[in-house]
């Protein structure tokens, strides 16, 4: 077209466009999926709009919001169409084509190793999946504020643009035409778009509508002349009763036989797909397993086999009411505490009334349960307000602390469930049943993808820190390479004993053979191992459990019970320790004590009360380095 105004792809998208369209990857259904995921977010978009603005969405059927899906055998080409917000000239050259989004690096990088593009949708650049099945694609879009206006692509580091002359008005939002590739021919039969739209967009919140043929059974008079004249007699024309008389004469049965005729007559119609009813609407007691897996897969753009490990769907009442599902994923991102201080995304989607407002509200949830998917849906937040207003609303906090109870609920299930978390006293009670074999080993699961998001809850969260500690997991001198809980190594601390005791350091192996163990291994008292850097900080918000305080066994104050010579070995020390502590120096040393802590080695520093331990300082030098 001459008036078609040609841009080139960003390098990276263009690189991206090659993957795709080199790519071997059997499973290229996903593109629906990311079309029709869009055409739903579009459709977000212009209904959060329309609830400060009624205006906004016109009238007929550009009121309608809704999905639709349609044919053109003949001509191979497939199309999806939203009446969502639409793209202006300017979305168009943004959006498709020219700004690289922070994922889409991110993805090629990920492609070119091992990288699944299944996950495409997770890194933001869903559209261009199109190009698994097509080798040529045009975006028609309507915005509001701007004309119509087509984007085209052969894929070939390139895209045009030119205003829509030709095409039928859309009135306003976007359609797909993708030109199929021959061996994508498979995407023109309607039965394999329903069984996709079935399979991966089941919790689309719009309609789906497939322009479908059916075959229907229609009445036609079985012959020509043939009518129902007989009941109506004599006023009929003379030549008409002829031919009837002729035919009687023919066949005697003819006028006990129906004069009409069933044919196969293809007609087309709008056929919904899906069923719009929210899942988190429904009675928990009636939604499945596998349909919770997979609305998790749904809400996450993660369509891989994992299921979620733990969910917990509820509804609120009182002053705040809502409703909630929340999910633990099977992997936390990889990125999860990268960059963990800067972070403010949570994963959950905030609903009012069934309409989809954001899910950037990070009021929801404190940042150490970022790792959590799902959704809240409110009735008691107002509708008409601006996302910024909402965000102050008052309601939020009640709904946060309703949620992270919950959330920390969901989480102590899994290890409530899992045969591998039993006491060993309990274990010869519970009885093995098929339910088992699923839930062991989960907890310790979820501890090595977010164990570290309990610890960061511990340090930042003073009011629910007893409830998270009860979370925590640790490997002790005596936990045998397992993990064990505060709770279970209470359960086993010898008569007499009132503190809990560990030890901090760089790793297990080099803090067995510390020193400072000595003497506790020899006595027979259990000590935990903490050898993460943020153990340290965590133990310093940390303090006690259950009325029993946390020991440090590499600093002062350390008591194993009373032992009678204690007071003697003082005594005839004395000379000793006063020479050592003057050797030394202030500068060096705060004290010089008889020490109760060894067995076989003769003397080791020891940390004051209040100081940093060794590993802190360690940690520190190599913060500041
Ligand atoms: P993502 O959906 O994660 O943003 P995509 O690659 O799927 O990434 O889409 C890129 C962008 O193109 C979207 O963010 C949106 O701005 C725009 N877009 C795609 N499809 C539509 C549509 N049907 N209506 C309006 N905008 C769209
Ligand atoms: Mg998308």
């Amino acid at each position: 077209r001459n008036s078609a105004e040609k841009f080139q792809f960003q390098a990276e998208v263009s690189r991206l466009m090659d993957i795709i369209i080199n790519s071997l990857y059997s499973n290229k259904d996903i593109f629906l999926r990311e079309l029709i995921s869009n055409a739903s977010d579009a459709l977000d978009k212009i209904r959060f709009l329309s609830l400060t603005d009624k205006e906004i969405l016109g009238e007929g059927d550009n009121t309608k919001l809704e999905i639709e899906i349609k044919l053109d055998k003949e001509k191979k080409i497939l199309s999806i169409r939203d009446r969502g917000i639409g793209m202006t000239k300017e979305d168009l050259i943004k959006n498709l084509g020219t700004i690289a989004k922070s994922g889409t690096s991110a993805f090629v990088e990920k492609m070119q190793t091992s990288g699944d593009l299944n996950l495409i949708g997770q890194f933001g650049v869903g559209f261009y999946s199109v190009y698994l099945v097509a080798d040529y694609v045009e975006v028609i879009s309507k915005h509001n504020e701007d004309k119509q206006y087509v984007w085209e692509s052969k894929a070939d580091g390139a895209f045009a643009i030119s205003e829509d002359t030709w095409n039928e008005p859309l009135g306003r939002g976007t359609e797909i035409r993708l030109h199929l590739r021959d061996e994508a021919g498979e995407y023109l039969e309607e039965s394999k778009l329903k069984e996709l739209v079935k399979k991966y967009s089941e919790f689309i919140n719009f309609p789906i509508y497939l322009w479908a043929t059916k075959e229907v059974d229609v009445e036609v008079p079985a012959d020509e002349d043939d009518s129902s004249e007989e009941e109506e007699s004599s006023e009929s024309s003379s030549s008409e009763e002829e031919e009837e008389d002729a035919e009687k004469g023919e066949d005697e049965d003819a006028e006990k036989k129906p004069k009409t005729k069933t044919v196969k007559e293809k007609s087309s119609e709008w056929e919904l797909l899906n069923d719009v009813k929210a899942i988190w609407l429904r009675s928990p007691k009636e939604v499945t397993e596998e349909e919770y897996a997979k609305f998790y897969h749904s809400l996450a753009k993660d369509f891989s086999e994992d299921k979620p490990l733990a969910w917990s769907h509820f509804t609120a009442e009182g002053d705040v009411e809502f409703k909630a599902v929340l999910f633990v994923p099977p992997k936390a991102p990889q990125d999860l505490y990268e960059s963990y201080y800067n972070s403010k995304k949570s994963n959950l989607k905030l609903y009012v009334r069934r309409v989809f407002i954001s899910d950037e509200f990070d009021e929801l949830l404190p940042k150490y349960l970022n790792f959590l998917m799902g959704l809240v849906d409110s009735d008691t937040l107002p509708l008409n307000v601006s996302r910024e207003m909402l965000q102050q609303h008052s309601s939020l906090k009640t709904i946060k602390k309703k949620l992270i109870r919950k959330a920390l609920d969901m989480i102590r299930r899994i290890a409530e469930e899992d045969p591998d978390e039993a006491n060993d006293k309990d274990k010869k009670e519970v009885e093995t049943s098929s339910d088992d074999d699923e839930k062991k080993g989960q907890y310790a699961k979820f501890w090595n993808e977010f164990g570290k998001s309990i610890k960061l809850g511990i340090i930042e969260d003073a009011t629910n820190r007893n409830r998270l500690a009860k979370l925590l997991r640790v490997e002790t001198t005596k936990s045998d390479g397992k993990l064990t809980s505060l709770d279970q190594y209470i359960s086993r601390m010898k008569a007499g004993q009132k503190d809990i005791f560990y030890i901090t350091g760089t790793s297990k192996e080099q803090l067995e053979k510390s020193p400072f163990l000595e003497r506790l291994k020899k006595k027979n008292f259990e000590v935990i191992f903490f050898t993460d850097p943020v153990d340290e900080y965590l133990m310093q918000y940390l303090m006690d459990y259950e009325d029993k305080k946390f020991q440090n066994v590499s600093k002062e104050g350390l008591k194993l019970g009373k032992d009678s010579k204690d007071k003697e070995l003082k005594e005839s020390f004395k000379e000793l320790t006063k020479w050592w502590k003057g050797a030394l120096s202030a500068d060096n040393v705060d004290d010089v004590k008889i020490s109760n802590r060894l067995a076989e080695t003769p003397c080791v520093v020891v940390t004051s009360k209040y100081g940093w331990s060794a590993n802190m300082e360690r940690i520190m030098q190599s913060q500041t380095l």
